[in-house]
Protein backbone atom coordinates (compact mmCIF):
# COMPACT_ATOMS: atom_id res chain seq x y z
CA UNK A 1 0.00 0.00 0.00
CA UNK A 2 0.92 3.23 -0.80
CA UNK A 3 1.96 5.87 1.83
CA UNK A 4 2.97 9.50 1.17
CA UNK A 5 2.97 12.77 3.76
CA UNK A 6 3.74 16.10 3.38
CA UNK A 7 6.06 17.08 6.28
CA UNK A 8 6.48 21.09 6.42
CA UNK A 9 8.69 23.09 9.13
CA UNK A 10 6.27 25.21 10.77
CA UNK A 11 8.47 28.56 10.69
CA UNK A 12 5.79 30.54 8.50
CA UNK A 13 2.69 30.43 5.98
CA UNK A 14 1.64 27.52 3.69
CA UNK A 15 3.74 28.80 0.61
CA UNK A 16 2.53 27.68 -2.76
CA UNK A 17 5.41 25.61 -3.30
CA UNK A 18 5.14 23.14 -0.34
CA UNK A 19 1.32 23.18 -1.16
CA UNK A 20 2.31 21.58 -4.47
CA UNK A 21 4.48 19.40 -2.62
CA UNK A 22 1.36 18.77 -0.61
CA UNK A 23 -1.03 18.19 -3.44
CA UNK A 24 1.30 16.11 -5.50
CA UNK A 25 1.76 13.72 -2.35
CA UNK A 26 -2.31 13.49 -1.88
CA UNK A 27 -3.32 12.87 -5.46
CA UNK A 28 -0.55 10.33 -5.52
CA UNK A 29 -2.01 8.69 -2.28
CA UNK A 30 -5.59 8.95 -3.25
CA UNK A 31 -4.71 7.87 -6.73
CA UNK A 32 -4.20 4.51 -5.22
CA UNK A 33 -6.01 3.86 -1.94
CA UNK A 34 -2.82 5.34 -0.11
CA UNK A 35 -2.70 7.12 2.96
CA UNK A 36 -1.52 10.63 2.19
CA UNK A 37 0.25 11.40 6.13
CA UNK A 38 0.67 15.04 7.87
CA UNK A 39 3.62 15.11 9.84
CA UNK A 40 4.83 18.90 11.34
CA UNK A 41 8.68 18.77 11.27
CA UNK A 42 8.65 21.10 14.56
CA UNK A 43 12.22 19.95 16.47
CA UNK A 44 13.66 23.24 16.06
CA UNK A 45 11.46 24.72 19.14
CA UNK A 46 12.72 27.92 18.55
CA UNK A 47 11.98 28.45 14.96
CA UNK A 48 8.55 26.72 15.12
CA UNK A 49 5.78 28.44 15.76
CA UNK A 50 2.38 27.50 16.77
CA UNK A 51 0.70 29.97 14.47
CA UNK A 52 2.59 28.90 11.42
CA UNK A 53 1.01 25.25 12.43
CA UNK A 54 -2.29 26.39 12.10
CA UNK A 55 -1.45 28.51 9.12
CA UNK A 56 -0.31 24.97 7.31
CA UNK A 57 -2.99 22.96 8.44
CA UNK A 58 -5.33 25.24 7.91
CA UNK A 59 -4.13 26.36 4.58
CA UNK A 60 -4.36 22.65 3.70
CA UNK A 61 -8.16 21.94 4.74
CA UNK A 62 -8.83 24.86 2.66
CA UNK A 63 -7.24 23.58 -0.67
CA UNK A 64 -9.31 20.30 0.33
CA UNK A 65 -5.96 17.83 0.77
CA UNK A 66 -7.05 16.02 3.53
CA UNK A 67 -4.60 14.06 5.25
CA UNK A 68 -5.23 10.18 7.24
CA UNK A 69 -5.00 10.36 11.07
CA UNK A 70 -4.02 13.24 13.10
CA UNK A 71 -0.83 15.38 12.12
CA UNK A 72 1.97 14.37 13.52
CA UNK A 73 4.35 16.48 15.57
CA UNK A 74 7.91 15.42 15.07
CA UNK A 75 9.45 16.66 17.89
CA UNK A 76 7.15 14.25 20.28
CA UNK A 77 9.09 11.52 18.80
CA UNK A 78 12.22 12.77 20.13
CA UNK A 79 13.29 9.55 22.44
CA UNK A 80 13.05 7.82 19.68
CA UNK A 81 14.90 9.38 17.42
CA UNK A 82 17.72 8.61 20.27
CA UNK A 83 16.86 5.60 20.20
CA UNK A 84 18.06 4.91 16.81
CA UNK A 85 21.15 7.20 17.24
CA UNK A 86 21.75 4.57 19.77
CA UNK A 87 20.92 1.50 18.13
CA UNK A 88 23.72 3.04 14.90
CA UNK A 89 26.65 3.22 17.61
CA UNK A 90 25.62 -0.18 19.04
CA UNK A 91 25.81 -1.51 15.81
CA UNK A 92 29.07 0.84 14.94
CA UNK A 93 27.08 2.56 12.30
CA UNK A 94 27.92 5.65 14.30
CA UNK A 95 30.42 6.61 16.65
CA UNK A 96 30.28 9.59 19.30
CA UNK A 97 32.40 12.30 18.11
CA UNK A 98 34.09 14.98 20.83
CA UNK A 99 35.52 17.37 18.54
CA UNK A 100 34.54 21.24 19.81
CA UNK A 101 33.50 23.75 17.68
CA UNK A 102 36.36 25.33 17.35
CA UNK A 103 38.23 22.28 16.24
CA UNK A 104 36.15 21.71 13.67
CA UNK A 105 36.44 25.74 12.52
CA UNK A 106 40.20 24.98 13.07
CA UNK A 107 40.39 21.69 10.81
CA UNK A 108 37.68 24.13 8.33
CA UNK A 109 40.41 26.72 8.02
CA UNK A 110 43.13 24.58 7.17
CA UNK A 111 41.47 22.40 4.75
CA UNK A 112 40.84 25.83 3.00
CA UNK A 113 44.54 26.37 3.25
CA UNK A 114 45.79 23.28 1.75
CA UNK A 115 43.11 23.81 -0.84
CA UNK A 116 41.40 19.97 0.46
CA UNK A 117 37.94 19.22 1.16
CA UNK A 118 35.98 21.53 3.30
CA UNK A 119 34.03 18.41 4.50
CA UNK A 120 35.20 17.60 8.47
CA UNK A 121 36.87 14.60 8.94
CA UNK A 122 36.29 13.86 12.57
CA UNK A 123 39.13 12.04 14.18
CA UNK A 124 36.57 10.20 16.57
CA UNK A 125 35.55 8.01 13.64
CA UNK A 126 38.46 5.43 14.84
CA UNK A 127 38.48 6.10 17.72
CA UNK A 128 37.88 4.63 20.71
CA UNK A 129 35.70 6.67 22.95
CA UNK A 130 35.72 4.92 26.04
CA UNK A 131 37.56 7.11 28.18
CA UNK A 132 35.47 10.09 27.46
CA UNK A 133 32.19 8.96 28.32
CA UNK A 134 31.20 12.01 29.96
CA UNK A 135 32.43 14.62 27.64
CA UNK A 136 29.86 16.69 25.76
CA UNK A 137 29.74 14.80 22.23
CA UNK A 138 27.09 14.67 19.24
CA UNK A 139 26.77 11.09 17.29
CA UNK A 140 28.10 10.95 13.92
CA UNK A 141 27.21 8.48 10.98
CA UNK A 142 29.94 6.53 9.84
CA UNK A 143 28.90 7.46 6.56
CA UNK A 144 30.31 5.29 3.29
CA UNK A 145 33.54 7.14 2.43
CA UNK A 146 34.25 4.80 -1.12
CA UNK A 147 31.94 3.97 -3.53
CA UNK A 148 28.60 5.60 -4.52
CA UNK A 149 25.14 6.16 -3.60
CA UNK A 150 22.37 5.83 -5.99
CA UNK A 151 19.30 7.81 -5.61
CA UNK A 152 17.06 5.95 -7.35
CA UNK A 153 14.59 8.91 -8.16
CA UNK A 154 11.20 8.18 -10.06
CA UNK A 155 11.81 11.96 -11.66
CA UNK A 156 15.69 12.46 -11.96
CA UNK A 157 16.07 8.93 -13.35
CA UNK A 158 19.20 7.79 -10.97
CA UNK A 159 21.22 10.05 -9.14
CA UNK A 160 24.62 8.86 -8.31
CA UNK A 161 26.65 11.07 -5.85
CA UNK A 162 30.52 9.96 -5.14
CA UNK A 163 30.38 9.13 -1.31
CA UNK A 164 33.42 11.26 -0.74
CA UNK A 165 31.37 13.72 -0.63
CA UNK A 166 29.14 12.42 1.93
CA UNK A 167 30.58 13.96 5.39
CA UNK A 168 29.63 11.85 8.62
CA UNK A 169 26.86 14.02 9.32
CA UNK A 170 25.49 14.57 12.80
CA UNK A 171 22.64 12.86 13.98
CA UNK A 172 22.58 13.66 17.50
CA UNK A 173 23.11 16.68 18.52
CA UNK A 174 25.44 17.28 22.12
CA UNK A 175 22.13 18.85 23.78
CA UNK A 176 20.07 14.99 22.91
CA UNK A 177 18.52 16.64 19.88
CA UNK A 178 17.89 14.72 16.46
CA UNK A 179 19.22 16.53 13.23
CA UNK A 180 16.36 16.90 10.80
CA UNK A 181 18.51 14.13 8.39
CA UNK A 182 17.75 11.22 11.11
CA UNK A 183 14.21 12.62 12.39
CA UNK A 184 13.17 12.37 9.23
CA UNK A 185 14.36 8.80 8.67
CA UNK A 186 13.25 7.43 11.39
CA UNK A 187 10.08 9.49 11.06
CA UNK A 188 9.57 8.11 7.40
CA UNK A 189 10.73 4.63 8.64
CA UNK A 190 8.17 4.21 11.78
CA UNK A 191 4.92 5.70 9.72
CA UNK A 192 5.66 3.62 6.58
CA UNK A 193 5.93 5.92 3.87
CA UNK A 194 7.04 3.97 0.41
CA UNK A 195 6.78 7.60 -1.45
CA UNK A 196 8.98 10.49 -0.18
CA UNK A 197 7.65 13.42 -2.93
CA UNK A 198 9.31 16.57 -2.45
CA UNK A 199 11.10 19.66 -4.10
CA UNK A 200 14.59 18.70 -5.27
CA UNK A 201 15.90 20.80 -3.08
CA UNK A 202 16.33 17.87 -0.66
CA UNK A 203 17.85 15.67 -3.81
CA UNK A 204 21.12 15.61 -2.00
CA UNK A 205 19.89 15.09 1.46
CA UNK A 206 18.41 11.72 -0.30
CA UNK A 207 21.53 10.48 -0.74
CA UNK A 208 22.84 10.97 2.84
CA UNK A 209 19.21 10.05 4.09
CA UNK A 210 19.99 6.81 2.13
CA UNK A 211 23.39 5.81 4.31
CA UNK A 212 20.93 6.02 7.34
CA UNK A 213 18.25 3.58 6.06
CA UNK A 214 21.51 1.12 4.82
CA UNK A 215 23.05 1.69 8.39
CA UNK A 216 19.73 0.57 9.97
CA UNK A 217 18.96 -2.00 7.28
CA UNK A 218 15.48 -0.51 6.65
CA UNK A 219 13.49 0.07 2.97
CA UNK A 220 14.53 2.56 1.07
CA UNK A 221 11.13 4.21 0.29
CA UNK A 222 10.51 5.73 -3.35
CA UNK A 223 11.90 9.12 -3.94
CA UNK A 224 9.99 11.31 -6.38
CA UNK A 225 12.22 14.98 -5.94
CA UNK A 226 10.38 17.38 -8.35
CA UNK A 227 12.16 20.61 -9.24
CA UNK A 228 11.57 23.88 -7.47
CA UNK A 229 8.34 26.66 -9.00
CA UNK A 230 10.34 29.67 -10.25
CA UNK A 231 8.84 33.11 -10.89
CA UNK A 232 7.69 33.65 -14.80
CA UNK A 233 10.76 35.21 -15.33
CA UNK A 234 12.32 31.99 -14.59
CA UNK A 235 14.12 33.15 -11.69
CA UNK A 236 14.21 31.64 -8.12
CA UNK A 237 10.71 32.22 -6.56
CA UNK A 238 10.85 35.15 -4.39
CA UNK A 239 8.19 37.81 -2.64
CA UNK A 240 8.85 40.40 -5.58
CA UNK A 241 7.30 38.01 -7.92
CA UNK A 242 4.22 38.31 -5.90
CA UNK A 243 1.52 36.28 -3.93
CA UNK A 244 3.93 33.31 -2.60
CA UNK A 245 1.40 31.76 0.05
CA UNK A 246 -1.91 30.13 -0.43
CA UNK A 247 -3.62 32.71 2.11
CA UNK A 248 -3.19 35.18 -0.58
CA UNK A 249 -4.10 33.05 -3.04
CA UNK A 250 -7.63 32.30 -1.03
CA UNK A 251 -7.89 36.34 -0.28
CA UNK A 252 -7.58 37.24 -4.13
CA UNK A 253 -11.05 34.84 -4.61
CA UNK A 254 -9.60 32.24 -6.35
CA UNK A 255 -11.45 28.72 -5.14
CA UNK A 256 -10.00 25.67 -3.62
CA UNK A 257 -10.39 23.47 -6.82
CA UNK A 258 -8.85 26.10 -8.99
CA UNK A 259 -5.85 26.38 -7.07
CA UNK A 260 -5.53 22.56 -6.55
CA UNK A 261 -5.72 22.62 -10.34
CA UNK A 262 -3.72 25.15 -10.89
CA UNK A 263 -0.92 23.96 -8.82
CA UNK A 264 -1.07 20.98 -10.62
CA UNK A 265 0.12 21.99 -13.45
CA UNK A 266 3.37 23.64 -12.15
CA UNK A 267 5.69 20.84 -12.78
CA UNK A 268 2.72 18.34 -13.94
CA UNK A 269 1.20 17.42 -17.18
CA UNK A 270 -1.56 15.41 -18.39
CA UNK A 271 -1.07 16.00 -22.59
CA UNK A 272 -2.33 19.36 -23.36
CA UNK A 273 -4.72 19.16 -20.37
CA UNK A 274 -4.96 22.34 -19.03
CA UNK A 275 -8.50 22.67 -17.08
CA UNK A 276 -9.81 19.60 -15.42
CA UNK A 277 -11.54 18.20 -11.86
CA UNK A 278 -9.71 16.91 -9.23
CA UNK A 279 -11.01 13.26 -9.96
CA UNK A 280 -9.78 13.38 -13.05
CA UNK A 281 -6.39 14.84 -11.33
CA UNK A 282 -6.13 11.85 -8.85
CA UNK A 283 -6.99 9.12 -11.83
CA UNK A 284 -3.85 10.59 -14.15
CA UNK A 285 -1.26 11.82 -11.53
CA UNK A 286 1.96 10.03 -12.01
CA UNK A 287 5.60 10.50 -12.20
CA UNK A 288 5.61 9.93 -15.86
CA UNK A 289 4.33 13.64 -15.91
CA UNK A 290 6.27 15.08 -13.66
CA UNK A 291 8.74 17.39 -16.10
CA UNK A 292 12.59 17.60 -15.26
CA UNK A 293 12.49 21.60 -15.84
CA UNK A 294 11.48 23.86 -12.69
CA UNK A 295 7.61 24.96 -13.27
CA UNK A 296 7.07 28.42 -13.90
CA UNK A 297 4.51 30.56 -12.09
CA UNK A 298 2.03 32.00 -14.33
CA UNK A 299 -0.64 34.46 -13.21
CA UNK A 300 -2.48 34.73 -16.34
CA UNK A 301 -2.82 30.88 -16.76
CA UNK A 302 -3.87 30.52 -12.78
CA UNK A 303 -6.92 33.35 -13.59
CA UNK A 304 -8.05 31.38 -16.86
CA UNK A 305 -7.94 28.21 -15.27
CA UNK A 306 -9.78 29.84 -12.10
CA UNK A 307 -12.60 30.89 -14.15
CA UNK A 308 -13.21 27.94 -15.77
CA UNK A 309 -13.24 25.98 -12.36
CA UNK A 310 -16.06 28.24 -11.62
CA UNK A 311 -17.45 27.99 -14.23
CA UNK A 312 -17.96 24.00 -13.62
CA UNK A 313 -17.94 24.26 -10.37
CA UNK A 314 -21.39 22.91 -9.02
CA UNK A 315 -23.76 24.65 -7.39
CA UNK A 316 -23.46 23.53 -3.73
CA UNK A 317 -19.60 23.96 -3.57
CA UNK A 318 -19.40 27.21 -4.95
CA UNK A 319 -22.06 28.28 -2.38
CA UNK A 320 -19.53 27.08 -0.08
CA UNK A 321 -16.63 28.68 -1.47
CA UNK A 322 -18.26 32.13 -1.59
CA UNK A 323 -19.76 31.74 1.97
CA UNK A 324 -16.23 31.28 2.97
CA UNK A 325 -15.07 33.88 0.50
CA UNK A 326 -17.58 36.34 1.87
CA UNK A 327 -17.03 35.82 5.67
CA UNK A 328 -13.15 35.95 5.21
CA UNK A 329 -13.21 39.33 3.55
CA UNK A 330 -15.94 41.59 4.57
CA UNK A 331 -16.89 41.64 8.42
CA UNK A 332 -20.34 40.47 7.62
CA UNK A 333 -22.01 36.98 6.42
CA UNK A 334 -24.63 36.83 3.79
CA UNK A 335 -27.80 36.64 5.01
CA UNK A 336 -30.08 33.77 4.14
CA UNK A 337 -31.75 35.78 1.94
CA UNK A 338 -28.92 36.47 -0.54
CA UNK A 339 -27.96 33.17 -0.11
CA UNK A 340 -30.95 31.73 -1.69
CA UNK A 341 -31.20 34.86 -4.00
CA UNK A 342 -27.28 34.25 -4.99
CA UNK A 343 -28.19 30.60 -5.45
CA UNK A 344 -30.81 31.14 -7.90
CA UNK A 345 -28.44 33.76 -9.92
CA UNK A 346 -25.88 31.49 -9.89
CA UNK A 347 -26.55 30.02 -13.18
CA UNK A 348 -25.79 33.68 -14.59
CA UNK A 349 -22.87 34.64 -12.73
CA UNK A 350 -20.57 31.63 -12.97
CA UNK A 351 -19.64 31.96 -16.57
CA UNK A 352 -17.77 34.94 -16.89
CA UNK A 353 -15.77 35.60 -13.37
CA UNK A 354 -12.56 34.77 -13.03
CA UNK A 355 -12.46 35.07 -8.83
CA UNK A 356 -15.33 34.82 -6.46
CA UNK A 357 -14.92 38.63 -6.24
CA UNK A 358 -15.80 39.03 -10.12
CA UNK A 359 -18.41 37.01 -9.42
CA UNK A 360 -19.42 38.81 -6.18
CA UNK A 361 -19.39 41.75 -7.99
CA UNK A 362 -21.93 41.06 -10.56
CA UNK A 363 -24.05 39.64 -7.91
CA UNK A 364 -25.04 43.08 -6.78
CA UNK A 365 -28.45 43.09 -8.01
CA UNK A 366 -29.48 40.37 -6.09
CA UNK A 367 -26.85 41.20 -3.09
CA UNK A 368 -28.47 44.73 -3.16
CA UNK A 369 -31.40 46.21 -2.20
CA UNK A 370 -33.55 48.57 -3.86
CA UNK A 371 -33.83 51.32 -4.32
CA UNK A 372 -30.24 51.01 -5.67
CA UNK A 373 -27.97 54.44 -5.70
CA UNK A 374 -26.53 52.97 -8.74
CA UNK A 375 -22.57 53.68 -9.31
CA UNK A 376 -20.64 56.43 -11.18
CA UNK A 377 -20.83 54.22 -14.66
CA UNK A 378 -24.66 52.91 -14.23
CA UNK A 379 -25.22 56.60 -12.90
CA UNK A 380 -23.99 58.18 -16.63
CA UNK A 381 -25.92 55.37 -18.52
CA UNK A 382 -29.12 56.37 -16.64
CA UNK A 383 -29.90 59.65 -18.09
CA UNK A 384 -32.86 61.69 -18.43
CA UNK A 385 -33.40 60.35 -21.76
CA UNK A 386 -32.81 56.81 -21.32
CA UNK A 387 -35.17 57.03 -18.02
CA UNK A 388 -37.66 57.96 -19.89
CA UNK A 389 -37.64 55.53 -22.63
CA UNK A 390 -37.52 52.69 -19.89
CA UNK A 391 -40.65 54.31 -18.37
CA UNK A 392 -42.12 53.32 -22.16
CA UNK A 393 -40.50 50.27 -21.65
CA UNK A 394 -41.96 49.14 -18.50
CA UNK A 395 -45.51 48.59 -19.90
CA UNK A 396 -44.39 46.04 -22.08
CA UNK A 397 -42.89 43.88 -20.09
CA UNK A 398 -45.79 44.48 -17.49
CA UNK A 399 -47.58 42.18 -19.85
CA UNK A 400 -44.96 40.37 -21.40
CA UNK A 401 -44.61 36.31 -20.13
CA UNK A 402 -42.01 36.09 -17.99
CA UNK A 403 -39.94 33.42 -20.09
CA UNK A 404 -36.58 34.32 -21.31
CA UNK A 405 -37.36 33.95 -25.17
CA UNK A 406 -40.64 36.41 -24.86
CA UNK A 407 -38.37 38.82 -22.76
CA UNK A 408 -35.96 39.11 -25.83
CA UNK A 409 -38.47 39.58 -28.15
CA UNK A 410 -40.61 42.10 -26.28
CA UNK A 411 -37.59 44.64 -25.49
CA UNK A 412 -36.81 43.64 -29.34
CA UNK A 413 -40.08 44.17 -30.99
CA UNK A 414 -39.87 47.42 -28.28
CA UNK A 415 -36.22 48.89 -29.54
CA UNK A 416 -37.90 48.31 -33.20
CA UNK A 417 -40.60 50.06 -32.77
CA UNK A 418 -38.72 53.11 -31.26
CA UNK A 419 -35.97 52.74 -33.75
CA UNK A 420 -33.07 52.23 -31.19
CA UNK A 421 -30.34 49.76 -31.09
CA UNK A 422 -30.69 46.94 -28.40
CA UNK A 423 -27.64 47.55 -26.95
CA UNK A 424 -28.61 51.27 -26.17
CA UNK A 425 -31.30 50.26 -24.64
CA UNK A 426 -29.49 47.40 -22.88
CA UNK A 427 -27.19 50.27 -20.96
CA UNK A 428 -29.35 51.52 -19.28
CA UNK A 429 -31.77 48.43 -18.47
CA UNK A 430 -28.48 47.32 -17.15
CA UNK A 431 -28.05 49.88 -14.74
CA UNK A 432 -31.79 50.28 -13.94
CA UNK A 433 -31.63 46.59 -13.07
CA UNK A 434 -28.58 46.09 -11.08
CA UNK A 435 -26.96 50.13 -10.21
CA UNK A 436 -24.07 48.39 -11.96
CA UNK A 437 -22.47 48.97 -15.39
CA UNK A 438 -21.23 45.23 -14.91
CA UNK A 439 -23.94 43.00 -14.57
CA UNK A 440 -24.91 39.86 -15.73
CA UNK A 441 -27.55 39.47 -19.46
CA UNK A 442 -30.21 41.85 -18.69
CA UNK A 443 -32.70 38.86 -19.53
CA UNK A 444 -31.05 37.18 -17.02
CA UNK A 445 -31.36 39.17 -14.53
CA UNK A 446 -34.91 39.75 -15.18
CA UNK A 447 -35.94 35.65 -15.17
CA UNK A 448 -33.47 35.82 -11.93
CA UNK A 449 -35.65 38.19 -9.55
CA UNK A 450 -38.96 38.23 -11.36
CA UNK A 451 -41.45 40.57 -12.62
CA UNK A 452 -42.92 42.01 -9.78
CA UNK A 453 -38.75 43.17 -8.40
CA UNK A 454 -38.19 44.51 -12.42
CA UNK A 455 -41.14 46.56 -12.57
CA UNK A 456 -40.79 47.92 -9.10
CA UNK A 457 -37.06 48.91 -10.00
CA UNK A 458 -38.17 50.10 -13.18
CA UNK A 459 -40.38 52.39 -11.00
CA UNK A 460 -37.39 53.71 -8.34
CA UNK A 461 -36.25 55.58 -11.34
CA UNK A 462 -36.62 59.37 -11.45
CA UNK A 463 -36.34 61.65 -14.37
N1 LIG B 1 10.68 19.64 6.71
C1 LIG B 1 11.28 19.70 5.43
C2 LIG B 1 10.98 21.02 4.76
O1 LIG B 1 10.11 21.72 5.16
C3 LIG B 1 10.79 18.64 4.49
C4 LIG B 1 11.49 17.38 4.68
C5 LIG B 1 11.12 16.31 3.69
O2 LIG B 1 10.10 16.44 2.97
O3 LIG B 1 11.82 15.32 3.70
O4 LIG B 1 11.62 21.36 3.82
Amino acid sequence: PVVTRFAPSPTGFLHIGGARTALFNWLYARGRDGKFLLRIEDTDRERSTEEATQAILDGLSWLGLDWDGDAVSQHEAMARHAEVANALLDKGRAYKCFSTQEEIAAFREKARADGTSSLFRSPWRNTDAADHPDAPHVIRIKAPQEGQTVIKDAVQGDVIVANTELDDMVLLRSDGTPTYMLAVVVDDHDMGVTHVIRGDDHLINAARQITIYEAMEWDIPVFAHIPLIHGPDGKKLSKRHGALGVEEYRAMGFTPAALRNYLSRLGWSHGDDEVFTTEQAIEWFDFDGIGKAPARLDFKKMESISGNQIAMADDATLMRDIDAYVAENDATKLSATQQSALKTALFCLKDRAKTLGDLLAKAHFVLGERPFTPDEKAAKALDPVSIGILKELTPHLQNASWERDRLEEAVAAFAQAKDLKLGKLAGPLRAALSGRAVSPSVFDMMLVIGREETLARLGDLQA
